[in-house]
C-alpha cells in the first residue's frame, strides 16, 4: 500500500507503507471512499509546526468496514462509517459529559491520506450511514469527520440560537461550514468575515447575509455598525491567531459567545478586553462524535451540501498537488479519492 509521509517543509511523498491489520481487538480497519487535505495540515506542511521525524499524514475519512477485532460490536464488515479525526471510547465520564474530543483514550487521527486505514476504538469512534452512498454524497459525508463538525462545535459552542446574530471570522472551509451551521441553528443574521470573492460567494450560499472585507479595529467597526453599536450575540473563531481571536472578543456584544475552534498558534490573549467584556469562551478540539449521528442524517436526507467546500479533487497519488493548491490559496479543500 501507498501512503502519504511528511518529510518536511513542502516535502510530501506518498509512498510505500505497511499495509494497516488488526493490533488490537478494539480496531477495525477501513477501506477509504474518501479522504482530504485539511487546513490544520497545513501548519506543519508550511514548517510553523515542527516535526521530528517523517510523519504519515490526515485525519479525515469515510469508508467501507474491511475487518473488525474481536471485541467490536457496534460495527461490521460491509458496513459504510464515518468517523471523528479524534478517537474515543465514547463511555468514560468526558465521553458521557458529551466531550469524546477530551476522551480518557483519545487519540488524534493520523494516516487517513492512505487507501487502507485502521481505526482504534471502533466502537466508540464510528459511526454506520443508514445505508452505502451514493457517489455524489461523498464529498459532504466526508465533511461530517472533520471540518463541518468543528464548524458545527463553533456555533454551538458560542451559543448561535434562532433569529439571533453570529459573526464568522475565519473563511477557511471551517469558517464556512460555521456559516452553514449557524444557518441550519436558525441564526437570522450571519456576518461572515472574508476578503476573498469565491469564499464569499459559498459563505453566501451557506447562509450569510452580510459579508465584511475589513479586517482589525475596521472590521470591528464594520461589525458595531451592523448591530446597532451592541456587537454580536455569537462569535465563531475559525483561525486560531492572536488577532482573530482579539477580533472575536471585540465583535461580540456584550455578555455575548465566542466559540473557538481555530487551533491555536503562537497566541497570548490579553484578557482585559475579555474580562471588560464580559464574554463566554468555550472552544477546543470540536468533539465531533457528540454530534455524528444527527450530521451524517442531515446530509442523507439532502438538506444540507457541506461537501461545497471542496473545490479540487484529486486522485490520492497526487496528494502533494492537493497541500500545494490549498498552500497557495488556489483551492479551499483538496478531496483525495484513493
Ligand atoms: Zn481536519
Ligand atoms: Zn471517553
Amino acid at each position: 500500500m501507498k501512503g502519504t509521509v511528511l518529510y518536511g517543509p513542502h516535502d510530501i511523498r506518498f509512498e510505500d507503507r505497511p499495509e494497516p491489520r488488526i493490533e488490537k481487538p478494539t480496531d477495525a480497519i477501513l477501506r477509504l471512499a474518501a479522504t482530504c487535505v485539511c487546513g490544520s495540515d497545513l501548519w506543519p506542511y508550511r514548517g510553523v509546526q515542527k516535526i521530528d521525524k517523517p510523519t504519515p499524514m490526515g485525519h479525515e475519512y469515510c469508508g467501507v468496514v474491511e475487518a473488525v477485532g474481536s471485541e467490536v460490536k457496534t460495527v461490521k464488515p460491509g458496513q459504510f462509517v464515518i468517523g471523528s479525526f479524534c478517537v474515543s471510547d465514547n463511555t468514560c465520564p468526558n465521553c458521557r459529559n458529551g466531550y469524546q474530543s477530551g476522551c480518557e483514550q483519545m487519540e488524534f487521527m493520523s494516516r487517513a491520506q492512505a487507501p487502507i486505514l485502521r481505526v482504534p476504538l471502533a466502537d466508540g469512534t464510528l459511526v454506520a450511514t443508514p445505508g452505502t452512498p451514493p457517489d455524489d454524497l461523498l464529498p459532504s459525508l466526508l465533511t461530517v469527520s472533520d471540518v463541518l463538525g468543528t464548524g458545527w462545535f463553533a456555533a454551538d459552542a458560542a451559543n448561535v440560537k434562532p433569529g439571533s446574530t453570529a459573526v464568522v471570522v475565519g473563511d477557511g472551509a471551517v469558517g464556512l461550514l460555521g456559516v452553514l451551521s449557524a444557518k441550519v441553528m436558525g441564526a437570522g443574521r450571519i456576518i461572515a468575515m472574508s476578503r476573498h470573492k469565491q469564499r464569499q460567494q459559498l459563505a453566501e450560499e451557506f447562509g450569510a447575509t452580510h459579508i465584511v472585507s475589513e479586517r482589525g479595529e475596521q472590521g470591528v467597526a464594520r461589525i458595531k455598525e451592523l448591530t446597532g453599536g451592541l456587537g454580536a450575540d455569537s462569535v465563531l473563531e475559525c483561525v486560531g491567531t492572536e488577532d482573530s481571536m482579539m477580533q472575536a472578543v471585540q465583535s461580540a456584544r456584550v455578555g455575548g459567545s465566542i466559540g473557538y475552534v481555530g487551533v491555536p498558534h503562537g497566541m497570548k490573549l490579553e484578557m482585559f478586553p475579555v474580562f471588560l467584556h464580559l464574554v463566554h469562551l468555550h472552544g477546543g478540539p470540536a468533539p465531533v462524535r457528540r454530534f455524528l449521528p444527527d450530521l451524517i442524517q442531515l446530509v442523507w436526507d439532502r438538506k444540507i451540501q457541506p461537501g461545497k467546500v471542496f473545490d479540487l479533487t484529486l486522485p490520492l497519488d497526487q496528494v502533494a498537488e492537493g497541500y500545494r493548491a490549498m498552500d497557495e490559496r488556489r483551492a479551499i479543500k483538496t478531496l483525495l479519492r484513493p
